[in-house]
């Protein structure tokens, strides 16, 4: 790619496609290209028509066990990336109001595993009251997905590792890479030094020690238009490295596939390569991690309540297919006998191993 094109993008990714009102900020644009002339004119096969193969049409639920909810778009970073297209030109935050609505239902559901996201969700000025209330309710894993960097980002922010472990919150934080340049050009300049600052902190207080009950675990997503590695070797490599340079512990590590959605396609048709990069997912196509994938066992809640089969749905503005779309109206019996929403994003999901948020499912 032409350095000049790199610059552009770079440049640009400072803000979100919302901010630089750029057309993919609209998700019909992006549901456009994704059922595109790609699939329309056959050259791939639809993920819908992929999965019928396999008998696995339509895509349904299996039981419950992870609420994840989103607390606001705002974050600190503007990687380039987030599909959730977040930075702190995003002021959609979830109010106290939602987040009631989300207590009552994390009271009486049936999910085992609580997984706070954004944004950046420690930047929700009702953060810590929502962590207070929610972990009273005795959900087996709550997870908060730290970028890192928020710890060190103002001084208000400088205990969360304390914070956290009053919880017994379990972190789970996004780590490109080990080495700084591959670090900072996905997200941004800086953000590696800080996040190795972050990683210190959380291990002074226990987190991500061998024998620590404190978990600690990172996220690798690969830094261009490829796949990514052996989640196993990944988190070797990380591992070594991590604690031959800076003492640094955690538990385990994550690999996930970027989805051609918000900023990374972008990125995709921009560097010219979002072609390539369908065929080498849908060529990757594994159908055993389609019984797997997220979708089947999540809930998705955005900022302002709405429900979804996931954030990558969420960001497509993929509501769930049921007759209960909002967390006010809270079922866990109707939700459970919808179909999934799928598209052609889902082939990221099953791509070789297959991955989801939480790294590798089959
Ligand atoms: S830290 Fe996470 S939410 Fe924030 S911009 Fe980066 S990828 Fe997106
Ligand atoms: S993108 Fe969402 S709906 Fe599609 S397969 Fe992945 S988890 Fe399921």
């Amino acid at each position: 790619m032409e350095q000049s094109i790199l610059t552009e993008i770079k440049n640009a990714a400072k803000k979100s496609l919302k901010a630089r009102h750029n057309e993919l900020a609209d998700t019909h644009r992006q549901m456009d290209i994704l059922n595109g002339d790609l699939f329309a004119d056959g050259e791939l096969p639809y993920f819908k028509d992929k999965i019928a193969q396999t008998g696995q049409f339509p895509l349904k639920p299996k039981k419950l066990e992870i609420l994840q909810i989103n607390v606001g778009y705002m974050c600190n970073q503007v990687c380039e990336h987030c599909h959730v297209d977040a930075g702190p030109d995003r002021k959609e935050i979830m109010t106290r109001e939602t987040m009631e609505q989300c207590l009552e239902v994390i009271r009486n559901t049936g999910a085992h595993t609580l997984d706070l996201t954004g944004g950046a969700p420690e930047m929700n000025p009702d953060f810590r009251w929502f962590v207070e209330e929610a972990s009273k309710a005795g959900i087996q894993d709550f997870i908060v997905r730290s970028n890192l960097t928020i710890i060190l980002a103002n001084k208000k922010y400088h205990d969360l590792p304390d914070f956290f472990k009053k919880h017994n919150v379990h972190v789970v934080s996004s780590m490109p890479h080990y080495t700084r340049n591959k670090t900072d050009k996905q997200r941004g300049d800086g953000v590696f030094d800080k996040s190795i600052q972050a990683l210190q902190a959380l291990n002074k207080v226990g987190y991500g020690m061998p024998d620590s009950d404190l978990r600690l675990d990172l996220v690798y997503n690969p830094s261009g238009a490829f796949l990514p590695g052996d989640q196993t070797a990944l988190e070797h490599d990380f591992k070594k490295a991590l604690k031959e340079d800076f003492d640094i512990d955690f538990h385990n590590l994550f690999a996930i596939t970027n989805l051609p959605i918000s900023r990374f396609l972008d990125y995709l048709l921009a560097s010219d390569n979002y072609e390539d990069y369908m065929y080498s997912l849908v060529e990757a196509f594994n159908p055993s991690a389609v019984a797997n994938v997220m979708c089947t066992n999540t809930i998705s809640v955005s900022w302002d309540g709405w429900l979804y089969d996931c954030d990558f749905n969420q960001m497509l503005d993929l509501k769930v297919a049921s007759k209960v779309k909002h967390i006010k109206d809270y079922n866990e019996e109707v939700l459970n006998d919808r179909n999934i929403v799928i598209s052609q994003h889902c082939y990221g999901c099953t791509a070789g191993a297959g991955s989801s948020c939480q790294g590798t499912v089959a």
